[in-house]
């Protein structure tokens, strides 16, 4: 027997579910929503987390997806420090960690990542870090200001990390197992332009190397001794080596998962193999419309999207996701990217604009399809890449001379 009953169901304390509670209501809910979430704090962003909240130049409210004011007046009932511990996906019932059986009509599943955690000898000394929660950064900056710092990981995490920690008087040093940074996303070319980015402002960089271990004296760390014999002083570590999408409760409540992607499996209304539920954000892996593959991104603005896709889905409308995914990134303010994509694989890259003045867009195309565009100070461009990615369009050699000149007027493509 359910101790109460809710029209929505909410589960996870992140963008995907703020923002299919927002929806909801700015839809014409009716019903009861009830947003259950982990952590202390109402639904935050998490990219301050490597910036600005990092820096200290932006407070923890800030980053507060709404005041919490905001979900009384909304009659969204947030359940803060509280977990989800079991669902029953067939009688459509949640039981909470305060032990109150949940009944529900609909339930979204935002159960978002967790980093992935490296086991090497030394893991468990003091001063090592992950970043996903508030009191992560807290940690971090406490420990990491001023001092010699190693990041494990080229991609935008470390990156960012690496930028922000510098502005605050730190030595950072990046150790990574690709040859130069954000190569896994963005390839070489684009990955160089960062990683000059961030050696200019002192950043030191190891390429082609990898992690072997952790040393210290007594519990704290000193050390980081890498697979190929450097040893790099340290008095702190920031790890940023990926997530793992936490499918702990889909799984024990029997949902088909992507074993490949590691995520709820879903089809392209983001509804999971269970009747009258959904998944969202970080860890839903979709059937793309768009890409015509089954897709999972850990990017802010998706877990926005497909929250908004959900709220419609739950009111009754027949709603396919087929929102182009884009993903932004700051090295403090020494370079901003922003992206739509992604491109798997490509055989092709096109630059409009330039690499030297900083100003340019790079077109990763695989037969011709535009896959995925990067800008670094060329936002309008990326109007135009979401439209082509979204129709498929192959381009020729006459649009592809177009698509280099940045004079060119692109909106003919
Ligand atoms: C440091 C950092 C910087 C980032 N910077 C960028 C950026 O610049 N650009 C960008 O596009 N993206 C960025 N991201 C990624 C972006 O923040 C994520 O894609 C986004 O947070 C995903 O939101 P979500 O709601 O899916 O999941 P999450 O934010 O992970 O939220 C899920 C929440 O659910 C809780 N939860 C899990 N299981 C349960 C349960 N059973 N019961 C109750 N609660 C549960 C979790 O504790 C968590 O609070 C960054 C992420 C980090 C960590």
């Amino acid at each position: 027997m359910a101790d109460r009953s809710v029209a929505h169901l909410l589960i996870g304390g992140g963008m995907a579910s703020a923002s299919c509670a927002r929806w909801l209501r700015e839809l014409g809910a009716e019903g009861e929503i009830l947003l259950v979430g982990r952590e202390p704090d109402p639904p935050y962003d998490r990219p301050p987390l490597s910036k600005e909240y990092l820096r200290g130049s932006a407070t923890r409210e800030d980053g507060h997806y709404r005041p919490t004011s905001w979900y009384e007046e909304q009659r969204i009932d947030l359940s803060t420090r509280t977990s989800v511990m079991k669902l029953d996906a067939e009688a459509r019932t949640a039981t909470l960690s305060t032990k109150e059986v949940v009944a529900f009509e609909s339930a979204l599943l935002a159960t978002g990542a967790n980093v992935r955690r490296l086991n090497v000898d030394g893991g468990q000394l003091e001063g090592i870090h992950y970043l996903r929660a508030l009191g992560n950064a807290d940690a971090i900056r406490e420990e990491a200001a001023g001092k010699r710092v190693v990041l494990i990981g080229g991609s935008y995490i470390g990156c960012e990390v690496a930028a922000t920690l510098t502005q605050l008087g730190a030595q950072c040093t990046i150790l990574m197992q690709e040859a130069v940074t954000l190569e896994r996303g963005f390839g070489r070319r684009a990955g160089a332009f960062f990683q000059q980015r961030l050696q200019e402002h002192g950043v030191e960089v190891i390429g082609v190397d990898a992690l072997e271990r952790f040393e210290g004296a007594g519990d704290r760390v000193e050390r980081v001794v890498t697979a190929a014999g450097r040893v790099l002083p340290a008095d702190a570590v920031v790890i940023g080596a990926g997530v793992v999408p936490d499918v702990m409760l889909a799984r024990a409540a029997g949902l088909a998962l992507d074993e490949q992607l590691g995520g709820i499996a879903c089809d392209e209304r983001l509804r999971t193999s269970a009747r009258g539920l959904w998944a969202a954000g970080d860890v839903a892996a979709y059937d793309s419309v768009i890409h015509g593959r089954r897709l999972r991104v850990e990017h802010w603005d998706v877990a926005l999207a497909q929250g908004r896709t959900v709220a419609r889905s739950m009111l009754g409308e027949d709603v396919v996701h087929d929102v182009v995914p884009y993903f932004f990134s700051d090295l403090a303010d020494w370079a901003s990217l922003e992206y739509v994509g992604p491109a798997a694989d490509w055989d092709q890259e096109v630059v409009r604009g330039s690499f030297e003045a900083g100003e340019f867009s790079l077109w990763y195309l695989a037969g011709g399809r535009v896959g995925g565009t990067l800008s670094v100070g060329r936002s309008e461009d990326l109007q135009h890449a979401r439209r082509l990615i979204a129709a498929g369009t192959v381009l020729d050699e006459a649009a592809l001379a177009r698509l280099a000149d940045p004079a060119s007027d692109l909106g003919s493509l």
